[in-house]
């Protein structure tokens, strides 16, 4: 089983997409799959076809103990992939889990249980790096950085990388960067490929071939609570993530 977490401590960088679109693109290639929703915003649930208000059990009660990760994950009814959904319930763990012994390790105890269940586990981190960014990055063996190549982009990353060395360092060996990913990637523009080729010189071999274009269908596919990679199957960006599957499934050989 490969426990990735999709991070980025910047909001609207494409997390939640890649987690989805990859989920169900790794699920296409027969690959068994578990997307865990760690954003209270449960957008990575809804986009999957869950509906967050009607949820009994999510990954808040799992991570307080309260349920087990058996109980509390659903079948995605547009993808064949699992879901350990999340809603409003999670913003209220943070607090919570401050009285908890091994807090930072709530899911990787849950995941550790159900190794022989998935091949791959997606991680669908917030936009901070907080308590449950931290539980993602601790139960991860790498982490995915899907990023825009914007001028700002490369700002936050070297927070991110710091905090990806200090978890590393201290909490989990096993952790590190995997790759990072262009998303909303526009050809045509001059500043995405400058950024694009800085990428490229500075991370090498880090940052995945693969490129995923700014394409409208993918942003569509959420309110209909459809993966894109499945909404609309020949759109550029669907094209776009499912290679990126094929990508991510010849790396974890190489891991
Ligand atoms: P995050 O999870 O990092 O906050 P999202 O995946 O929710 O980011 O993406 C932010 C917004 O950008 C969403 O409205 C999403 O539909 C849109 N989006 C993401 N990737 C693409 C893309 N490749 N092309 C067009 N729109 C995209
Ligand atoms: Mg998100």
């Amino acid at each position: 089983m490969h426990i990735f977490a999709i991070a980025n401590q910047k909001g609207g960088v494409g997390k939640t997409t890649t987690s989805v679109n990859l989920a169900a693109a790794l699920a296409i290639q027969g690959q068994r799959t578990l997307l865990v929703d760690l954003d209270p915003q449960g957008n990575a649930t809804m986009g999957s076809g869950v509906d967050k208000r009607a949820l009994t059990t999510s990954i808040y009660q799992v991570l307080l103990g309260l349920a087990t990760l058996a109980e509390a994950r659903v079948a995605s009814p547009s993808g064949k992939f699992d879901v350990l959904p999340a809603n409003r319930d999670l913003a209220g763990a943070e607090v919570e889990l401050v009285d908890i012994d091994q807090r930072e390790t709530r899911l990787k105890e849950a995941l550790d249980r159900h190794s022989e269940d998935y091949d791959f586990v997606l991680i669908d981190c917030p936009p901070s790096l907080s308590m449950l960014t931290l539980n993602g990055l601790c139960a991860a063996h790498g982490v995915i950085i899907p990023m825009q190549c914007e001028y700002y982009a490369l700002e936050g990353l070297s927070d991110l990388v710091n905090t990806i060395k200090k978890v590393h360092a201290n909490l989990n060996r096993d952790l590190k960067v995997i790759g990072l990913l262009r998303v909303m990637f526009d050809p045509r523009s001059t500043l995405s490929n400058q950024v694009s080729a800085q990428l490229e010189q500075h991370f090498g071999d880090k940052v995945f071939k693969t490129m995923v274009p700014r394409n409208v269908r993918l942003a569509e596919a959420p309110s209909y609570g459809v993966p894109g990679v499945l909404f609309d199957r020949a759109s550029k960006g669907a094209q776009a993530y499912l290679t990126f599957a094929e990508e991510m499934i010849q790396r974890v050989k190489t891991l």
